[in-house]
């Protein structure tokens, strides 16, 4: 498509951030370039508004950014996956491993019925403890999870095979 070359142009690269060694993909430019944000956002919308997704999961804090507009595109809900102590209602969390200790993603009780279709939204999937975590949770309350989809993948770490029979689409490959 010829739409991915301007966004993955559009995306920053920055090294050393958040520390030495990690070079960082930097979405904020993309969302500079009104062109590419919205060819973004149709490429989802183009493949997910027929598959009957009644919930888009956002990911905090950059699932945030994509998914809602891709839910209001297809007529779905959108939930928020937050870290922990953000969310005021009652919550259920899903904790998953870090390089160094564990993190932790939570939902709000209620936000999703069982028998719901849900697409995991993200803007990136690393190591795919982050989605392997959302997908577990929404899982657990009988919410099928039909795709995750990140706008970059960084191919070297295999985080999709973390996924396992889980469907990943993105728009930007990074080695
Ligand atoms: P994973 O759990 O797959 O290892 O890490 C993915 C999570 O970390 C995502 O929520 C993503 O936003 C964040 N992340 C890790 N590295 C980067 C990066 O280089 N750029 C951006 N924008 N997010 C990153």
């Amino acid at each position: 498509d010829p739409r991915i070359a301007r966004i993955s142009s559009s995306i920053r690269i920055i090294p050393d951030f958040p520390k030495p060694g990690i070079m960082f993909q930097d979405i904020t430019t993309l969302l500079l370039d009104p062109k590419a944000f919205k060819d973004t956002i149709d490429l989802f919308v183009e493949r997910y508004k027929d598959k009957k997704i009644s919930v888009v999961a956002g990911i905090e804090a950059r699932g945030f950014i994509f998914g809602p507009p891709i839910a209001l595109a297809i007529g779905a809900k959108f939930v928020p996956m937050r870290k922990p102590r953000k969310l005021p209602g009652k919550v259920i969390s899903e904790e998953y491993s870090l390089e160094y200790g564990t993190d932790k993603i939570e939902m709000h009780v209620g936000a999703v019925q069982e028998g719901e279709r849900a697409l995991v939204v993200d803007d990136l999937i690393a190591t795919g403890g982050t989605l392997c975590a959302a997908i577990r949770l929404l899982e657990r309350v009988g919410v099928t999870v039909v795709e995750c989809a990140c706008v970059i993948e960084l191919e070297e770490l295999k985080g999709r095979e973390k996924l396992s029979d889980k469907p990943l689409f993105v728009l930007v490959s990074s080695t």
